[in-house]
């Protein structure tokens, strides 16, 4: 795994220079050459705004009469041999850069997320002892990080910086997670990889701009391996009971082992690493167990079949669906792909676009380039602050749906919709939702449109209403006969910790303490009643803004804040207080009527079954980050 910046000085080659340039983003390159070198010219270059992803959000690019002038410089600067003068910037550099970099003035939220995610000093989002040595008191302090998915591993190894003694507990036989089971034709994430990465990295040589679910595996494995985490994960093994042990103020775990037999194991902490997406959900469709062909949910792909030549039906037009259909479609005979409603699904440019290797070679010899690049892509996701899912009353009032920026988007994919399928205004109108971009997630256009223009590819609006032995039956009473259905039914998201069972203080389980409207936590990651437990993605967590992998590093952080915190204060024991606990909850309540996702027609799994939605952070993204920068010790009971 590469550790920063890495000049290849095998000799310099113009040619592969000149190449790699005129890939670069000159605006980014700008300010990279600008810290390498202090020429104030490059300081003047005015930056002007382009919009991206169907408008939904904009980027920051110089003005086209000064491309050549900054490749010009940057190769003049690379053939010298030259070397930064400025390797690593200051906090106020630092910012006078990013302001010049965006155009604009860059807030303090911005700054401090944007350093982290520009990464220029190795572990931006590391946890450290005050005194810089593990204090004695850690030596028997023992953790449980549940799960080996991203958020798992990025919690192994910063316990392992801070020397805790700690056991990862994994039920599948490897690494990765999400990006472990997910391997459907054409998996991919739809962030830029950039983002999609962990701060525990520094310069990967991605190779798509949107990795695909092979790579991000590897990736994944790779942090497992470079930080030699593996030793401490026991895999195939999995967690089904936790329970609070007043007597020992330890968390009784019970774990089943690979050969099936129970175990007994203790801990002072659990970190809950266990994600969102691990309950599938497979449907309730009457008749199923007497269809004859196959049936099987995304994560369990069986990759000894071929589809090829075959009669498939998929059910579900989300992310997944949406995405592996034209790969299905390139091989089946034919596809019905079954929509109960449908989503906004947008353009996204270099969407399955390998990164040239001219571009990585820029990544790699020029000077801060990679840095700079991440920061862009984080200020282009993040600058908005979770803008679009804001209801702006006042635009309402004069007639508008949601806001300015929401509205547009909702116009322009319309009207792109439109454009496609212009010959059949009426089948566009079918792939039209009702209710507003980004009430859920966006999905973006994996061929989606170009597959279902073609001749074998049916797509199905009626109800589904049972399976035959042959296929599935709609409620037009039409059969359509399968060979096989993938169920792209996504997870039962709203199901938080399930299904371990939690007992807290005073035999208190999560059942009980979210009866009243399912899962709540404090920032997302600490409950009252359950101490020294901690939750990574809890609930009401999935960021406004940008990748998962950034959020789950700042959640990691805070909990392992608050672990250092309790372990230097010479405690055992960190509780969250009720009164804060409620009066968190009570902002996002507030916060959760002026955000778009109970607007009508926008049911989804972020709502659960009491009616509230559980999943998303109503908070604005600056705010979360604020919430969750430092574990605020005054927050909890200490003991
Ligand atoms: C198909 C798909 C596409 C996605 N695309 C994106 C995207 O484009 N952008 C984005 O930001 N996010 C995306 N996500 C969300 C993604 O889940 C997160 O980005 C991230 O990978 C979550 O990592 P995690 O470690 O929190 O959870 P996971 O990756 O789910 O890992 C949790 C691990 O915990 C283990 N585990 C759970 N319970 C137990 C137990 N009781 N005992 C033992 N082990 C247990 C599981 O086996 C699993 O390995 C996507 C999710 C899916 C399903």
């Amino acid at each position: 795994m590469r550790s920063g910046f890495e000049r290849d000085d095998g000799g310099f080659d113009e040619a592969t220079a000149r190449r790699a340039l005129g890939m670069a983003s000159t605006n980014v390159l700008r300010i990279a050459l600008y810290q390498a070198t202090g020429d104030e010219e490059l300081m003047r270059m005015p930056v002007a705004y382009a919009p991206f992803w169907a408008g939904a959000y904009e980027g920051p690019v110089l003005a086209a009469e000064y491309d050549e002038r900054v490749r010009e410089k940057a190769l003049d600067f690379l053939r010298t041999g030259a070397h930064s003068r400025c390797p690593t910037p200051d906090d106020a550099t630092l910012l006078k850069l990013m302001e010049n970099l965006v155009g604009r003035p860059v807030n303090d939220y911005l700054f401090s997320f944007g350093k982290e995610e520009a990464n220029f000093t190795p572990f931006p989002r590391g946890v450290e002892w005050t005194s810089g040595q593990r204090p004695d008191a850690a030596a028997d302090f023992r953790v449980i990080v549940i799960g080996a998915g991203a958020a798992g591993l990025v919690a192994a190894a910063h316990l392992r910086r801070l020397g805790l003694p700690f056991t990862v507990i994994e039920r599948n036989g490897d690494v990765g997670g999400t990006w472990l089971v997910n391997d459907y034709p054409d998996a991919r994430v739809d962030i830029a990889s950039h983002h999609y990465q962990l701060a525990l990295t520094r310069n990967y040589p991605w190779r798509h701009w949107f990795a695909t679910q092979p790579e991000l595996l590897d990736y994944l494995r790779g942090i497992a391996d470079d930080f030699d985490l593996r030793g401490h994960i026991r895999f195939n093994t999995e967690l089904t009971d936790a329970r609070w042990n007043e007597a020992t103020t330890e968390w009784d775990v019970t774990l089943v082992e690979p050969d099936g037999t129970e175990s007994k194991v203790s801990a002072n902490v659990v970190i809950s690493a266990a994600g969102l997406f691990n309950a599938p959900n497979m449907l309730d469709i009457p008749g199923v167990d007497g269809f004859e062909g196959r049936i099987f949910h995304t994560t369990q792909w069986p990759h000894d079949y071929d589809y090829g030549g075959r009669r498939v039906g998929i059910i579900g037009v989300g992310c997944t669906g949406a995405q592996l259909m034209p790969a299905i479609a390139r091989k089946a005979a034919q596809v019905s792909v079954f929509q109960r409603s449908p989503h906004w699904v947008s353009r996204m440019d270099n969407y399955r676009d390998p990164i040239p290797d001219d571009f990585q070679w820029l990544m790699d010899n020029v000077p801060h380039y990679w840095n700079w690049h991440c920061f862009n892509v984080f200020y282009m996701l993040y600058a908005d602050d979770g803008a679009i899912q804001q209801i702006d009353p006042e635009w309402q009032r004069g007639g508008g749906r949601v806001n300015r920026t929401n509205d547009l988007l909702r116009d322009n994919i319309r009207s792109n919709v439109l454009a496609e399928f212009a010959d059949d205004p009426a089948f566009a109108e079918k792939l039209l939702p009702d209710w507003p971009p980004f009430a859920k997630r966006l999905v973006v256009d994996n061929g989606w449109f170009d597959a279902l223009k073609q001749p074998h590819v049916d797509l199905v609006t009626d109800a589904i209403e049972r399976n035959t032995p042959n296929g599935i039956v709609t409620r037009d009473r039409v059969e359509r006969q399968l060979d096989v259905i993938v169920v792209a039914g996504g997870f039962k998201a709203e199901r938080y910790l399930w299904p371990v069972a939690y007992t807290g203080r005073n035999g208190i389980t999560l059942e009980q303490a979210w009866a009243k409207d399912g899962a709540r936590a404090y920032v997302g990651v600490t409950m009252p009643d359950f101490p020294n437990m901690f939750i990574i993605y809890g609930p009401n967590m999935q960021a406004r803004s940008g990748g998962l992998f950034a959020w789950i590093e700042l959640w990691v952080r805070y909990a392992l804040d608050g672990v250092v915190q309790m372990i230097e204060g010479g405690h055992r024991t960190m509780e969250c207080r009720r009164e804060v606990f409620d009066a968190y909850n009570a902002r996002l309540d507030t916060a959760q009527d002026e955000c778009i996702w109970g607007m009508p027609g926008a049911q989804s799994y972020y709502i659960n079954e009491h009616g509230r939605q559980a999943v998303n952070n109503p908070l604005r993204p600056s705010a979360t980050y604020e919430s969750i920068r430092r574990a605020k010790i005054e927050d909890y009971h200490l003991a």
